[in-house]
């Protein structure tokens, strides 16, 4: 079952809530396949010490696999992946205009608190 191991109610997402951003991402964004047991959710900004409800809101949360989740905090080149694809945002940046780089499908997209995304643009920087 997709999702399985993740347990409810960790990093402030249940799994209802869960079961949404599944639907909605599919996949891990860094394209692997085989591991969607272990999906979970990441956020974009982080929710600091104390962590900020409002943070919790889906434009500000992605579905990866558990090793690159792992990655992108202890691998710097994964770290600046992570930064350059959207994957991970500065607290002064806003997820609803951030869009992300999703590996597995090439696309870049932006997602709204509604659980949808839409593919869009994004210039180099
Ligand atoms: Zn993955």
């Amino acid at each position: 079952m997709v999702g399985a191991g993740y347990g409810a109610g960790a990093d402030g997402v249940n799994g209802r809530q869960f079961a949404l951003y599944l639907a909605r991402d599919l996949h891990c964004i860094c394209g692997c396949v085989g591991r969607e047991d272990t999906l979970v959710p990441n956020h974009r900004a982080g929710r600091g010490m104390g962590g900020s409800r409002v943070l919790d809101r889906p434009a500000n949360v992605i579905v990866m696999c558990s090793s690159v989740n792992g990655l992108i905090e202890s691998n710097a080149t994964w770290a600046k992946r992570a930064r350059d694809y959207g994957w991970k945002l500065s607290r002064w940046q806003v997820p609803e205009d951030e869009p992300f780089y999703d590996l597995a499908t090439r696309e870049w997209y932006l997602i709204d608190n509604l659980y949808h995304r839409t593919i869009t643009e994004k210039a180099a920087a």
